[in-house]
């Protein structure tokens, strides 16, 4: 574990290469909330921390501490009710320098630039730390789709996609679906890409519906990728899967997914909790029964065999794994000293804040950081990308098995790291990715 401190690791301007020793406590005391809470901020600390422990070269470090694009549009969309209203949109594409820009576009009332900055840089690590050829890029649109027509996002999509039509592409920015957006809109994105090309152009997009060019398995991938890294974290610390009680935040794409997955294997799901509630049950959540309940009643709410308990306190009960898979910022100062996980797995990007990261290291907590512990969904969409750009589709079995030995190994990866350089698990990752991502620029040189 690093025993030096993150906080407030945040230079404004030029990296300093100084670090702060103000210890957790100290912050704590000088740092308001929204400072802790600020994505950009969260990354950027954690970047300049991983890039002094592999001192790195100071211009290469300019070069990857700030996003290379940031477009934002203003769009105009006929309302259901005949008024025109206008939305602002982001796509920013952090680096570019292992492949296309990848990463995913998000549609909420919350979206800010500097979210979609740290969302974007974070695909960039991501992707070096799994090894596929991609950069890093995100895309967010500030709306709230649950208060909007089919027709309405329909027409914010195409839209979006049309202001962003030069800036994306299969060899330049591939975006994906995130909070608020589904395989639907990935549809909607394709299809507008499409007829600006004058033809069909399915590798624009990945996490499209299967019958126009998405992959087997891509709905479930990020699921999965959580199950598997949670496997190998407890081969890793000499737990066993009998008797591992799982909590989950978070009951949509990804944290759904991982609770129906890690209960096949046998882990003990007892605890879930939504924007709406919570359940738990010491014995084990019946999880294919809870989706049916949901899909029947648009809430897990009322779920006849579980005790409704509050969202929050549920976050700290006892179990050996536990799994945000929702949203930023859900585990900070306020509540990290009452956790009582043995594993924290990051499904959702940017859960655990600086300030919460000292709190767990000081608990000892094994964390499992979201770079690696959500990674898979940007596996499969490589493998996506990678079988619409071949016209030809693998079975789910090739793709489940190609995932699963990307997961395990870029766990062994990252483990590995952390123990040679004496660091955490996250800056461990942050320091694989950083390394890759700098070698490949240093390669191909600064251009004129
Ligand atoms: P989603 O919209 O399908 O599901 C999010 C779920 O979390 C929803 O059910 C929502 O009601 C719930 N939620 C939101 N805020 C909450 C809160 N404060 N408390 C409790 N529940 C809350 O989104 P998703 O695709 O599952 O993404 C979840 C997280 O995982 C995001 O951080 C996203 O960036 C990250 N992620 C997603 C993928 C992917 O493949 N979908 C891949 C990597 C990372």
């Amino acid at each position: 574990m690093a025993n030096e401190s993150l906080i407030p690791a945040t230079p404004k301007k030029v990296p300093t290469m100084q670090h702060t020793n103000s210890t957790a406590a100290s912050a704590i005391a000088t740092m308001t909330m929204e400072q802790e809470t600020n994505p950009w901020e969260a990354q950027a600390s954690r970047f300049d921390f991983a890039a002094q422990k592999l001192n790195l070269d100071q211009g290469i470090w300019k070069v990857l501490r700030y996003p290379t694009r940031e477009i934002i549009v203003h769009i105009p969309v006929s309302m259901d009710d005949g008024s025109v209203e206008v939305f602002t949109g982001y796509r920013v594409q952090h680096s570019i320098a292992r492949g296309p820009g990848k990463g995913g576009i998000r549609y909420s009332p919350d979206v800010t630039l500097d979210e979609v900055r740290a969302l974007a840089s974070w695909m960039t690590w991501k992707c070096a730390v799994v090894n596929i050829p991609f950069g890093g890029a995100k895309g967010g649109v500030i709306c709230d789709p649950r208060k909007l027509s089919q027709g309405e996002l329909e027409r914010i999509t195409r839209r979006y996609t049309a202001e962003l039509i030069e800036f994306i592409g299969p060899e330049k920015d591939v975006p994906a679906p995130d909070m608020g957006t589904d395989e639907q809109t990935m549809a909607w994105i394709m299809d507008t890409y499409s007829m600006h090309m004058r033809q069909t152009v399915t590798s624009v997009v990945t996490g499209k519906p299967v019958n126009i060019g998405g992959s087997r398995g891509r709905r479930e991938a990020t699921g999965r990728g959580i199950s598997v890294v949670c496997d190998e974290a407890l081969k890793h610390l000499n737990m066993s899967v009998e008797g591992c009680r799982v909590i989950i935040q978070g009951f949509g794409n990804v944290g759904s997914n991982a609770a129906k997955l890690l209960a096949e294997k046998g882990y003990t799901i007892i605890g879930i909790a939504e924007y709406d509630g919570a359940l738990f049950n010491p014995n084990g959540l019946d999880i294919p029964n809870l989706l049916s309940h949901r899909q029947r009643s648009g809430s897990i709410n009322g779920f006849a065999s579980a005790e409704s308990v509050d969202k929050h306190e549920l976050l700290t009960r006892e179990c050996e794994i536990l799994i945000p898979a929702a949203t930023e910022n859900v585990i900070t100062s306020r509540n990290a000293a009452a956790l009582q996980c043995r594993i924290l797995c990051e499904g959702a990007n940017g859960p655990t804040t600086v300030v919460a990261d000292e709190i767990l290291a000081e608990k000892g907590v094994f964390v499992i950081p979201d770079i690696l512990a959500n990674a898979g969904g940007v596996t499969t969409s490589y493998f996506e990308w990678v079988q619409d750009r071949m016209g030809y589709f693998w079975t789910e079995l090739e793709v489940n098995q190609r995932l699963d030995r990307i997961m395990s190994d870029s766990f062994a990866d990252v483990v590995a790291y952390a123990t040679s350089h004496d660091v955490n698990n996250r800056i461990a990752a942050y320091m694989l990715a950083i390394d890759r991502v700098a070698y490949t620029t240093k390669q191909r040189g600064i251009y004129a």
